[in-house]
């Protein structure tokens, strides 16, 4: 206690008191520091409380809708319904946070399969392909004229096989092959479902305030009016094209001086300018950093490499970069990407002008074509890093007589949401549009985006060879391709390059999210889907099956493969196009060339995957809103037999097979020379096809002929026998080669070579050497759920007649069908597709 004493005796004292008024000072600062921190929690919690009340003040103003041709409610990402005329429902609210709350794996299994289970079922296989795309447009008028030839009309009657045929052919001709769109969460405006276009405002919409000059401008757009472009063109472009022109092409920047009218445009640019001022300073920071990392993926690997380039120097996350996340307009017709809906007494006008692009075309040109679209990324798509040395690429626009609006607006979309550095140059390859407003209007006003660059082809050739001119004056390192309909959404571009970074052979596709044709909403699809095909090579869309999905332990953002892509949005390493071939020059026009290239990259070595992390929007049409120099259907069948005869093997016999028999007859169609292609599959030392359906789509199911085995007369009880050139009937026996047919997709009854053929007009029969482009070697035949079942039926002679064993089981027939008539039915022991 004494040596206490001393201690706060003196200098001692002045010590322990300065001690003590350290420690309340402490005390005290902590405690600020506690109630400053609540304080920042509280706010931040009522802002949630602020934003989550408004989501759920929009959620209850959607219903439900069911979107033609699916079987799947439509999930929407909008929250909101815009009037042309009124604003949006709440303003300033970020909708993309909402939705980027996407499923984990737990939530995918509500989202996607419960609801999907057509998807994923070998029974209900069929049903999976929603809606067909190409080959269903080329059906479109097939129905009666070839889906089956028309010898066969009155067989079809009675036979199941042509029925079937035919309900496939209906069902493949809506050309829209629409993903499926996400379901229960949010729904449209009741509206919707009573009145396409309703409700309706009496004004077309809000007037364009002064100032706001882009926005302003470019919603006056009309695609028939130059005089607007030539109004607005005077006005400056928007904002980001400034922006980008000064950041691109520092130097040499050929944007016209700002007008007067530009101070909130400044204030923007200012804003923009400085989110790409950081984006270069971390490329530039990147390219002081180490050499690159080289990821190799092993083929068939689910890719987990984003984080194992987490831990790789040189990475960045990926940009967010999106300068319509604040929008001059909070209140445009559909911004946010909102459904918008018309005056009912505009539906004349609605419909007067959908011809010109098959969507509401009168309702996209009073949308900004700049509008603010929802993030709908996966969550964890915002954490994930990429290179900072990314190749950039050329993106590559293909458009004939495409809608002023649309197109603006997909132009838009890549120079607003695309890192300026990664983007080399937009170039729109105009197929020989006739439109005007496609001519001097769109060169002005695309003049003043230096990065814009047009080409016109001084015929029509249709959208591969379009793409092949486009590539070939590309200067980026990657190629991208894009349809002219389309809004990519914030960091879009970043996660397709990174994936062609760690492989050149990588080919990525973007998710493709559906933007109504009807009220230009912009809605969410499923997630874990990836494009395939159905025979006869009819492009669909399917959900992964859900023991792959736990088997690689995937989750919502990981790359998904990718058996056939839908065609239109991918990026591809320029080099590796090349090396490839590209696409195959002699296809015309449209349709096939998405298999001919996703069969080329898988069977020679590349990959093609889906990146969740990179989402466009794409308007789906029901109808190619452009003629077709030759017949349509013809043309598709064309390309689609060109690369049947390339790239399938001898499972070229399902494509045949399945209701294309008539482009065997080489009177009906000429596909050309296919010298070249043949040659290039081989140099490229290319695997078969039968690798790629065991590899990358061994959910496919392919059997090589439709039935097999021992033919089994019901009558005579005996099984069909060749023997030196003849044919008898004999005890049944599997251990007898002799005993053994095929029944094959060219319908052939056949034994090795040999098919059983009805002879001249009479009622023999022959046994021919079998030849696909015979119709008289096809009998119709089907295991059950006809009145015919299990009859064979030529398709030679016009009228029904049908293979029938004699009694004493010693002669063959050909006699009219008769339905009970047992010695008219044959059972094969085996059935693969009946
Ligand atoms: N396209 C083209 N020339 C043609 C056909 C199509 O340049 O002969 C363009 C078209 O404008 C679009 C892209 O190619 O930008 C894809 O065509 P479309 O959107 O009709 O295909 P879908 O999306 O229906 O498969
Ligand atoms: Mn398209």
């Amino acid at each position: 206690m004494m040596k206490v004493r001393r201690y706060l005796r003196g200098s001692g004292r002045v010590l322990a008191f300065v001690f003590i008024a350290s420690v309340i000072w402490l005390l005290f600062d902590m405690a600020a520091l506690r109630i400053s921190i609540n304080d920042v929690n509280s706010q931040l919690l009522k802002e949630q409380v602020i934003r989550e009340r408004e989501v759920f003040k929009q959620q209850s103003r959607v219903t439900q809708l069911m979107k033609r041709g699916f079987k799947n409610p439509v999930q929407r990402v909008d929250l909101a319904v815009t009037q042309a005329g009124k604003g949006p429902l709440s303003l300033g609210i970020r909708l993309a946070q909402v939705y980027r709350q996407g499923g984990r794996k737990e939530d995918k299994k509500e989202n996607s399969f419960e609801q999907r289970g057509d998807n994923l079922p070998k029974a209900d296989r069929s049903k999976s392909v929603a809606s067909k795309h190409q080959q269903g447009a080329a059906l479109q008028n097939v129905t009666s004229k070839h889906g089956v030839p028309a010898k066969k009309k009155a067989v079809n009657l009675d036979l199941n096989e042509a029925k079937l045929e035919k309900n496939r052919v209906i069902d493949s001709s809506n050309k829209v092959t629409l993903p499926a769109v996400l379901s229960n969460k949010t729904q449209v405006s009741p509206g919707a479902q009573k009145n396409k276009y309703a409700p309706l405002p009496t004004s077309k919409k809000e007037p364009i305030k002064t100032g706001d000059a882009v926005q302003g401008t470019l919603d006056k757009m009309d695609s028939k009016t130059n005089e607007k472009v030539k109004d607005e063109l005077r006005k400056t472009g928007t904002k980001v094209s400034q922006l980008q022109a000064k950041e691109a092409h520092p130097v040499k920047t050929t944007s016209k001086p700002p007008n007067k009218d530009v101070k909130e445009k400044d204030v923007n640019i200012d804003k923009e300018k400085k989110q790409v001022e950081n984006i270069d300073k971390s490329h530039k920071n990147a390219t002081k950093e180490p050499p690159k990392p080289v990821i190799k993926l092993q083929a068939g690997e689910v890719s987990k490499d984003n984080s194992t380039a987490v831990r790789k120097p040189g990475v960045h996350k990926v940009l967010p970069l999106d300068v319509t996340l604040t929008p001059r307009d909070v209140n445009a017709v559909g911004q946010f990407g909102q459904a918008a809906f018309v005056a009912s007494n505009e539906d004349a006008e609605v419909r007067k002008r959908w011809d010109e692009g098959h969507f509401n075309v009168y309702l996209s040109d009073q949308i900004p074509v700049d509008r603010a679209i929802p993030d709908t990324r996966p969550e964890m798509c915002v954490q994930n890093l990429v290179h900072n040395d990314l190749p950039s690429t050329s993106v590559i626009f293909c458009f004939v007589d495409e809608v002023w609006s649309t197109l603006l607006r997909s132009v838009h979309s890549v120079l607003n949401r695309s890192p300026p550095h990664l983007l080399t140059e937009i170039i729109l390859v105009d197929d020989f549009s006739s439109k005007d407003y496609l001519k001097k209007p769109l060169d002005e006003y695309m003049s003043r985006f230096p990065k814009v660059r047009i080409i016109r082809l001084k015929e029509r050739q249709g959208l591969i060879r379009a793409r092949l001119a486009g590539a070939a004056v590309a200067k980026g390192e990657v190629l991208t391709f894009l349809d002219s309909h389309i809004e990519c959404n914030v960091g879009w571009l970043e996660p397709l390059l990174e994936r062609v970074y760690l492989d050149r052979k990588k080919v990525p596709c973007p998710v493709i999210e559906v933007i109504s044709d009807k009220d230009m909403s912009y809605m969410l699809v499923d997630n874990f889907q990836r494009g395939i095909f159905k025979w006869p090579l009819v492009f669909g869309w399917s959900a992964l099956p859900e023991e792959y999905i736990k088997k690689n332990n995937m989750t919502i953002s990981d790359p998904i493969r990718c058996p056939v892509m839908a065609g239109g949005l991918f990026s591809i390493d320029k080099k590796y196009f090349y090396e490839l071939g590209a696409y195959d020059p002699g296809l015309d026009v449209w349709g096939g060339e998405n298999m001919e290239i996703s069969f080329k990259i898988w069977m020679c070595g590349g990959e093609i995957e889906i990146i969740p992390c990179s989402r466009v929007g794409h308007i789906f049409r029901g109808q190619n809103p452009y003629k077709f120099p030759k017949d349509r259907q013809k043309t598709v069948e064309r390309n689609l037999a060109r690369v049947a005869e390339v790239w399938l093997d001898e499972y070229k016999d399902l494509f045949y097979g399945h209701g294309y028999h008539h482009l065997l007859d080489k009177k009906v169609i000429d596909i050309g020379n296919l010298t070249e292609q043949i040659e290039l599959r081989k140099r490229l030392k290319c695997k078969s096809f039968k690798w790629y359906l065991e590899n990358v789509y061994p959910d496919m199911d392919a059997p090589l002929v439709k039935a097999e085995g021992l033919v089994f007369n019901r009558g005579l009880r005996k099984c069909l026998n060749l023997r030196k050139s003849s044919l008898s009937f004999e005890i049944c026996d599997l251990s007898k080669q002799s005993q053994h047919f095929n029944y094959t997709w060219m319908r052939h009854l056949r034994q090795q070579s040999l098919c059983v053929a009805p002879q001249g007009k009479g009622n023999g029969f022959a046994l021919q050497l079998c030849d696909n482009t015979k119709p008289e070697l096809r009998w119709f035949h089907k295991s059950s759920n006809s009145a015919l079942a299990e009859h064979l039926i030529t398709e030679f002679v016009s009228h029904h007649m049908c293979l029938e064993a004699g009694p004493q089981g010693d002669s063959l027939h050909l006699n009219p069908c008769v339905p009970s008539n047992t010695f008219q039915k044959w059972q094969f022991t085996h059935y693969h597709a009946l």
